[in-house]
């Protein structure tokens, strides 16, 4: 696989970031959250999305990797989590680069609620909504995006391209 063509670039990643930060900070007026940031691809569209947040955010991380028989079937297991104190009686917004299946957000907001989040609301960059097999709704998302591999803006192709400022669809190998 290789870079096909820039889906979205830098200037229209900022304005989307922009734009969005403006509806989650008029759902949450001047009251604190807690950002639950994906890692790693959720990591650079959080950096970029609580700039310009104001009112008070604390920021935790959580990861999950998929394992068992192939890449997107397997279990979800739960690699790091917030602690107790930085979910229970909070409002959590859950940030992730993209939602797919929906398997690995459904996965976290029902820890988060478990956890005792009072409010519990998800905020993706893209959305790949033909691709859904939950029933999972994002609260805030960015972009829809077509059933294809993307990468760059904090997505990784085989661990590389996450730090590239534009986002980019691969092409399939032998096309
Ligand atoms: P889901 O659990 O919703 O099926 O998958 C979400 C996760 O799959 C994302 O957080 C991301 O890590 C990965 N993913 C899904 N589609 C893509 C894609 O097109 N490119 C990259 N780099 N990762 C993807
Ligand atoms: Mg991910």
């Amino acid at each position: 696989m290789d870079i096909e063509g820039v889906l979205f670039t830098e200037s229209e990643i900022q304005a989307r970031v922009g734009s969005m930060a403006h509806e989650v900070a008029g759902h949450y007026r001047d009251e604190p959250c807690t950002v639950v940031s994906v890692l790693k691809g959720g990591f650079l569209f959080t950096a970029d999305l609580i700039r310009h947040l104001t009112m008070p955010v604390s920021l935790s991380f959580a990861a999950v990797s998929s394992y068992g028989s192939g890449t997107t079937s397997g279990t979800l297991r739960l690699d790091l989590f917030p602690s107790g104190l930085e979910i229970r009686g909070r409002r959590v917004l859950l940030v992730d680069d993209i939602l797919d299946t929906g398997r690995t957000l459904a996965f976290l907001r029902d820890r988060l609620i478990a956890a005792g989040a009072r409010e519990l609301k998800t905020c993706v960059f893209l959305d790949k909504t033909s691709r859904r097999t939950t029933d999972f709704r994002p609260d805030f998302r960015g972009f829809d995006v077509p059933d294809v591999f993307v990468a760059g803006y904090g997505l990784d192709f085989a661990g590389s391209y996450r730090n590239l400022p534009h986002i980019v669809a691969m092409r399939p190998r032998g096309s």
